[in-house]
């Protein structure tokens, strides 16, 4: 089964800037900006990868603003073109890549906008992952908040009621939780998750450097988050092959395809890319994963705390960030474990 994730959301005005003409770096060019972000990851104690749709259209999923993105064919009045569906997408080798870097030590932590799954499928630690805006195959409790990693799309969107109960057992093992099980996937108007995002802006101020991969950075406030390393004193790499909202912030920008500068950089590195091998899970970075045979069994292993409201699940937006453009927004974000780890934040 295949489900059209952008037919499944409400009709939304702005989509933001789609369709603009892409950009690419000579071989020459592509080449010595590869060898300076190889150099920037050696020095980096503490690297943050961004990633958006762009890292998906090799596998078949199409992006959102791309020339033939989902936003920008329907502008025109056309449909996007899948040349998968979600279960059968393979990870490209830029996920795979990224589930290699992470195993060298080098990337600290994956932040994504995606909803297809493939950071997770691919094998990449759930615990060292913030997924901002769903994951098709994910549901979660909204009781107890256990999520569960599903082999098939989940098919619902929007936060909406799935139709299966939570099995969770409490009370001693006397009863189950019996909570009703909601889709992950945000629709247009919802808040983030709560947990995700406190990690992902942790992750983002304590960074020194952050590689954003496939992403125009036009989502609020994902987009926004490469902006916290940069005020905190670290870098930002911009990989696109479009124009991006935050080019003007970048010490470096590289357009190419992703996948071609990340063989590349992998190379430099003198590291190999993970052989998938199928859907796997990794709960945590320190467990051993799990094949997919086991999928349905697995639940989230991090304990979420059911008192999270969900008022308290709003936006989080940055109101100091250099930009103009970034200050729309409210933060009402509970931001008690959201400091950086040096404790010098200044938030409000
Ligand atoms: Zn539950």
């Amino acid at each position: 089964m295949s489900v059209n994730y952008a037919a499944g959301l409400s009709p939304y005005a702005d989509k933001g800037v789609c369709g603009l003409p892409e950009v690419f770096d000579s071989p020459e060019e592509l080449k010595v900006k590869v060898e300076t972000l190889a150099q920037l990851i050696k020095e980096s104690q503490y690297l943050v990868v961004h990633s958006g749709a762009g890292i998906s259209t090799s596998t078949g999923i199409p992006d959102f603003r791309g020339p033939k993105g989902v936003w920008t064919l329907e502008e025109k009045g056309e449909s996007p073109h899948f040349d998968t569906t979600f279960e059968d997408a393979r990870p490209s080798l830029t996920h795979m890549a990224l589930l290699g870097l992470q195993r060298a030590g080098y990337l600290k932590y994956l932040i994504s906008q995606n909803v297809d799954g493939l950071h997770v499928r691919s094998g990449f630690p759930r615990d060292m992952l913030s997924e901002l805006h769903g994951n098709m195959f994910v549901e979660e409790c909204e009781k107890c908040g256990r999520q569960y990693v599903r082999e098939k799309v989940i098919g619902v969107m929007g936060l909406k009621p799935t139709g299966r109960y939570c099995d969770v057992v409490r009370s001693r093992g006397l009863r189950a939780c019996r909570g009703k099980l909601i889709s992950s996937i945000l629709d247009w108007e919802d808040a983030l998750p709560h947990r995700d995002l406190t990690k992902a802006d942790e992750a983002s101020r304590r960074a020194d450097l952050a590689l954003t991969l496939g992403t125009s950075l036009q989502i609020k406030p994902s987009g926004d988050l490469p902006l916290l390393t940069k005020r905190k004193g670290g870098k930002v790499v911009i990989v696109n092959l479009q124009p991006t909202k935050h080019d003007k912030h970048a010490h470096l920008r590289i357009h190419g395809y992703v996948d071609e500068i990340m063989k590349q950089l992998m190379e430099l590195l003198g590291l190999d890319i993970p052989k998938w091998e199928g859907p796997t899970i990794c709960e945590s970075s320190t467990a051993p994963s799990e094949s997919s045979a086991d999928f349905n069994a697995i639940i989230a292993k991090e304990e979420v705390k059911n008192d999270i409201k969900k008022e308290e699940r709003k936006r989080l937006a940055e109101p100091q960030a250099d930009d103009e453009q970034v200050k729309e927004e409210t933060v009402s974000v509970k931001r008690e474990r959201a400091e950086s780890p040096a404790g010098t934040d200044e938030e409000k």
